[in-house]
């Protein structure tokens, strides 16, 4: 199992308050394009430092502050 199935995303992110990685949310900007009738997001999103992230267990706060798993490899 690699360190992104164990932890539970692909950034080795692990929540600072329970240690866990698997039920984190960042927020994201993605680029839409404007169309006539709406809009239509292309796929690319980013995050970084800044970003809000939050966890399943209720913790709040930034993506800076997330921990990261000793054992990541890329
Ligand atoms: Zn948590």
């Amino acid at each position: 199992m690699s360190t992104a199935e164990s932890v539970g995303n692909q950034f080795g992110y692990l929540c600072p308050k329970c240690k866990q990685g698997d039920d984190l949310s960042v927020v994201v900007q993605v680029w839409a394009k404007l169309f006539p009738d709406g809009t239509d997001a292309d796929g690319d999103h980013e995050f970084d430092g800044p970003s809000s992230a939050k966890c399943a267990c209720g913790w709040n706060g930034k993506v800076s502050q997330l921990l990261l798993a000793d054992d990541f490899e890329d």
